[in-house]
């Protein structure tokens, strides 16, 4: 993946992004970072948030690991009351948080549905409204992204809370989208196809045994089946997809979808 010529696109803004301690989250607060952001690591496992955060300061860069539940409403607002405490204002948020639990309907508990859905769309909503109140204030602008999925247009059998979940922040973004326009804030969701994350190798085994399928077989014939070239999108395919959203030049780019999937999915 090519790196900016430029370091600074980002210079001057704050964004906060949750569940950064690993994954794709991890690497749009290095990208960003890198691009002089100062950056919020919002995430529940403090230690690993913390440990980005070390990272992006020991490279030079300006960060802070927050450790919060997002589907804790008081532990998501005084999550972002630090970050205005520390770093003075909010330009961008993007609730990535999430988590996978593969099983067929007749087997999935309440709690297992709940567990996903929570982190999804609770999460997203009080960070959302957390952003959002701060963002008015400035009269500035903003940027609110949610990290969707290909299974925000698509469906695979097993996954319903995901892909309910999944599906359900494309209203979200579409009604941040008319609400925020009038303070010049946008929202987009980005839709990735597979990425080698912990989230996708926790996922390999139970799929394999779902499908009763090797784990090679759920590589090829399940995950990048639908690709037009059988290939995983990776962390830096989405941080940069996230760059160009954050660093688009205009109001024009708000209420849509972005795919990152090698194909899976055309709209
Ligand atoms: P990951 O498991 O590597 O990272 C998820 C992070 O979220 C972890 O650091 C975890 O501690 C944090 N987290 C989980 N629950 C939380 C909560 N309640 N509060 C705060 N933090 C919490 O996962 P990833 O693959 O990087 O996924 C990130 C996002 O991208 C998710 O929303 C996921 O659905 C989405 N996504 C992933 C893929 C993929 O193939 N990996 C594809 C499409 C979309």
């Amino acid at each position: 993946m090519a790196t900016h010529p430029a370091q600074d696109r980002l210079n001057g803004k704050v964004a906060v992004i949750t569940g950064a301690a690993s994954g794709i989250g991890k690497q749009i607060a290095l990208l960003f970072a890198e691009q002089g952001a100062k950056v919020v690591i919002l995430d529940m496992d403090k230690d690993a948030a913390t440990q980005v955060a070390e990272e992006i300061e020991r490279k030079g860069g300006s960060a802070m690991g927050v450790a919060a539940n997002v589907t804790d409403e008081e532990q998501v607002d005084s999550a972002f009351a630090e970050t205005v405490a520390t770093f003075g204002r909010i330009d961008v948020m993007i609730a990535n948080a999430g988590s996978q639990h593969v099983e067929p309907i007749h087997k999935l508990s309440f709690e297992n549905w709940k567990k996903v859905t929570d982190i999804q769309l609770d999460g997203s909503f009080l960070c959302t409204r957390a952003a959002f109140r701060q963002m008015m204030k400035q009269d500035d602008g903003g940027c609110l992204i949610y990290m969707g999925s290909a299974h925000s247009h698509e469906a695979s059998a097993m996954k319903s809370p995901y892909v309910t979940a999944k599906h359900g922040l494309l209203g979200l973004c579409r009604t941040m989208a008319k609400e925020g326009a009038q303070y010049g804030i946008r929202s987009n969701v980005i839709c990735p196809g597979y990425v080698k994350t912990p989230l996708v190798e926790k996922q390999i085994p139970d799929q394999a045994r779902e499908h009763n399928m090797t784990e090679e077989e759920v590589v090829e014939k399940v995950f990048l089946k639908e690709t037009v070239d059988q290939t995983f999108t990776t962390v830096e395919d989405v941080a940069e997809t996230a760059l160009y959203l954050v660093t688009f030049p205009s109001t024009a780019l708000t209420g849509q979808s972005i795919m990152v999937s090698h194909g899976w999915y055309m709209q």
